[in-house]
């Protein structure tokens, strides 16, 4: 499966989730069996080499490529999520997103200090929520040993606020 076939299972939907966004729809890629299996087949080649101990992936999307490239490189999932979500205790960051704000918790004891960890999302878009997943691994003590995207919407230059890190998205814009 080529990079275009991949693109071509992304759908665009403008204006949402508010007016004059430009929303990169990946439920159509996961639905297709062929094209989510590359999707992560790929993913799996750039991650591989940088061998991580875990990859840390945001609900609700960061989930599904995340655990099935764990799953695929053999290490394990942490899950960052909205607050009030985990059950156990939890180190918090805050960032601002293409539109509006949020947090991400994740558990205190889920990264050991010196764990190889790659951040994984969906899409690239202004950097804020990948900064923050940054954030929470250095401030439990991993080493961010990757940034990795299925998409890049590069006119939004996210991978500014990365600078310093290994960024590499599948598909970019
Ligand atoms: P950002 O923090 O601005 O890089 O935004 C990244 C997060 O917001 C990711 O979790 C994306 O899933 C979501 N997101 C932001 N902009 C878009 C967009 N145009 N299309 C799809 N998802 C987006």
């Amino acid at each position: 499966m080529t990079e275009l076939d991949l693109r071509s299972k992304i759908r665009d939907i403008e204006d949402f989730p508010t007016e004059g966004i430009l929303f990169k729809d990946v439920m159509p890629l996961i639905a297709d069996p062929a094209a989510f299996r590359a999707s992560i087949d790929r993913l799996a080649a750039w991650a591989g080499p940088r061998a991580p101990d875990v990859i840390l992936g945001a609900e609700a999307r960061g989930f599904i490529f995340g655990g099935a490239l764990a799953y695929a490189l053999g290490c394990g999932f942490v899950p960052a999520r909205k607050p009030g979500k985990l059950p156990w205790k939890t180190v918090e960051a805050t960032y601002a997103l293409e539109y509006g704000t949020d947090s991400l918790q994740v558990h205190s004891d889920a990264i050991g200090s010196g764990q190889r960890v790659i951040v994984l999302d969906d899409v690239l878009a202004t950097g804020g929520t990948a900064r923050a997943k940054i954030e929470l691994v250095e401030q439990l003590g991993g080493t961010v040993v990757g940034a990795l995207f299925v998409i890049e919407l590069s006119f939004l230059h996210g991978r500014e606020r990365l600078e310093g890190y290994d960024v590499h998205a599948l598909i970019e814009y």
